[in-house]
C-alpha cells in the first residue's frame, strides 16, 4: 500500500497561523516581537532564503530588521554588528544567513549572539541546553521534523529512530530531540559501515545527508515513517530529497515530499521561536 503524504506546507501553514494568533496576543500586552537577519556577501540564494523571511514576518506580524555586510567584512565588524543587535531591545531574535564567508570564524560569530536571542538554535549554550534536556531555543529543521513526527504517530516514546547525518544544524539535534521523546536512536553518517542494515530497523527514519534520492526503496521497513530533510536541485531544475521517493512511498507507512515536506516547517519554526524568544524576554506566557 503506498505511503501516506506528511504535508509539511499544510501543517507549517497551520503553525504560521497560530504563530501570528500569538503575535497578535502579545502585541495587545505592548510586545512586538522582531527578527533581525543578518546577510553577507551577495550569494543568490541566501538572498531568497533572507527575502521569504522577510516575508513570513511581516505575514505573522513579527518586525524584521536586516544588517547586509559585504562579503569581505572583517570577524571584527561582524561580531561588532552582533554586539549591536543583543543590546537593541526591539530585536528579540539573531539569525545569521550561513554559510559565512571562509574568512570568517562562523562558530564564533554564532557563540557571540544572546542565547536568548539565538532564534537558530546554533549558540553552544542552547546545544548544551538541548543536550542535558533544560528548555532553550532549539534548531528550528529538527524542531520541524519533530512536530511532524508528533502529529503523524502521537506518542513517540520506545520507537527506534534512525537519523542518516551528524551535521550540528540537522542530525545531532535531532537525535537530542528524539531521545528526549523516549526513541531509542541511531546516529548514521558517511562512515558507517552497513547503512541499510541500519536504516531497514527504523520504525522513523530521517534523512539529512545532502545526497540526491540516496534511500532506497528496500532500506526502508514496512511502514517506517520516513522525514526527509534533503533539498537537492538537478541539473533539470528539478528539486528532490535525500529519499528516492517513489519507491520508498511503496514500502513506507508515511513520508514527507520534497518540497512541501520539511522545508516550510523550518520557516514555521523560526518564527516560533522567534515569539518564544520575545515572550522569553518579557517575562509573558508563551501562548503556543
Ligand atoms: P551536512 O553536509 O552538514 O551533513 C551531511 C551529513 O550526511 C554528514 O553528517 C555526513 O556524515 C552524512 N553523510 C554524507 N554522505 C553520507 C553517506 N554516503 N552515507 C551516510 N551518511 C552520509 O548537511 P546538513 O546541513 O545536515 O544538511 C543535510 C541536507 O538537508 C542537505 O540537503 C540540506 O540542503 C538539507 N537541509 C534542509 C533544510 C530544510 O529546511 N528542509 C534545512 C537544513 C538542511
Amino acid at each position: 500500500m503506498a505511503a501516506s503524504r506528511i504535508d509539511g506546507k499544510a501543517f507549517a501553514a497551520s503553525l504560521r497561523a497560530q504563530v501570528a494568533e500569538g503575535v497578535a496576543t502579545v502585541k495587545q500586552r505592548g510586545l512586538t516581537p522582531g527578527l533581525a537577519v543578518v546577510l553577507v556577501g551577495d550569494d543568490a540564494a541566501s538572498h531568497v532564503y533572507v527575502n521569504s523571511k522577510k516575508k513570513a514576518c511581516a505575514e505573522a506580524g513579527i518586525a524584521s530588521f536586516e544588517t547586509l555586510l559585504p562579503a569581505n567584512v572583517s570577524q571584527e565588524a561582524l561580531l561588532a554588528e552582533i554586539t549591536r543587535l543583543n543590546n537593541d531591545a526591539a530585536v528579540h531574535g539573531i539569525l545569521v544567513q550561513l554559510p559565512l564567508p571562509h574568512h570568517t570564524d562562523a562558530q564564533a560569530i554564532i557563540n557571540a549572539i544572546d542565547p536568548a536571542k539565538d532564534v537558530d538554535g546554533f549558540h553552544v549554550v542552547n546545544a548544551g541546553k538541548l543536550a542535558v534536556g533544560q528548555d532553550g531555543l532549539v534548531p528550528c529543521t529538527p524542531l520541524g521534523c519533530l512536530l511532524l513526527l508528533r502529529d503523524q504517530l502521537g506518542r513517540l516514546a520506545g520507537k527506534h529512530a534512525v537519523i542518516i547525518g551528524r551535521s550540528n544544524i540537522v542530525g545531532k539535534p535531532m537525535a537530542q530531540l528524539l531521545l528526549r521523546e523516549s526513541c531509542t536512536v541511531t546516529v548514521c553518517h558517511s562512515k558507517t559501515v552497513d547503512l541499510a542494515a541500519e536504516t531497514r530497523r527504523a520504525d522513523i527514519l530521517v534523512a539529512a545527508i545532502g545526497q540526491p534520492n540516496f534511500v532506497k526503496g528496500d532500506w526502508v521497513k514496512p511502514g517506517a515513517t520516513v522525514i526527509d530533510v534533503g533539498i537537492n536541485r538537478l541539473s533539470d531544475g528539478k528539486l528532490v530529497g535525500d529519499v528516492d521517493f517513489t519507491p520508498v512511498s511503496e514500502v513506507a507507512g508515511a513520508i514527507t515530499p520534497v518540497p512541501g515536506g520539511v522545508g516550510p516547517m523550518t520557516i514555521a519554526c523560526l518564527l516560533r521561536n522567534t515569539l518564544q524568544a520575545a515572550c522569553a524576554s518579557a517575562g509573558v506566557a508563551f501562548p503556543l
